[in-house]
């Protein structure tokens, strides 16, 4: 199998984000069966949900010839190795990984769903991943990522 382009959305919003992302970066590009292509900036917003502390985020990129559900795995992996503890759903949490795009191929699986189903309504997914792809990329239903950033404002981001 050839590689495929797979993106990654990192957030975190406990116990010093940013060195959780620098953490879960470093663990990204040890991944077998993958090569490191790059990551976005960071950057912090609020949280979706009130009372919560500020978040960090960021999205990278690598090629990779592990399966969606193995990729997956792999992030859950990740997350659990930095102390993430299942609560309540959106609860702070330590580290977050979304599997936001693999390729061009759409998944539904109950475990998975590619592209991530809240990609294209989140300021700080669609911001860090514009630095990675070129300015006229496209998601697998063929709605441009321009046309998703001029729908949502960079308001509420601050890049880091
Ligand atoms: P959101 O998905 O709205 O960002 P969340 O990241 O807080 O919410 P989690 O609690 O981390 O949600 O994940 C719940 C479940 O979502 C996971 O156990 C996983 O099986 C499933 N899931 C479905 N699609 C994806 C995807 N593209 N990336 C990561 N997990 C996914
Ligand atoms: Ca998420
Ligand atoms: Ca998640």
């Amino acid at each position: 199998m050839s590689p495929v382009r797979a993106f990654i959305g990192l957030g975190s919003n406990l116990d010093a984000p940013t060195e959780q992302l620098r953490q879960a970066l470093a663990a990204l590009q040890a991944l077998p069966h993958s090569q490191w292509v790059g990551a976005s900036a960071l950057y912090s917003s609020e949280s979706l949900l009130p009372g919560q502390p500020l978040y960090t985020n960021a999205v990278a990129a690598l090629d990779t010839r592990l399966a969606p559900l193995e990729l997956l795995d792999a992030l859950q992996g990740i997350e659990n190795a930095q102390g993430r503890v299942r609560g309540e759903r959106w609860g702070p949490r330590t580290l977050d990984l979304d599997l936001l795009l693999y390729g061009q191929q759409l998944i539904d699986e109950p475990r998975l769903v590619v592209p991530h189903n809240q990609l294209h309504l989140r300021a700080f997914v669609l911001y860090p991943l514009a630095e990675l792809v070129p300015a006229q990329f496209s998601l697998p239903d063929g709605r441009s990522l321009a046309s998703l950033l001029e729908a949502c404002p960079f308001e509420g981001l601050v890049r880091l």
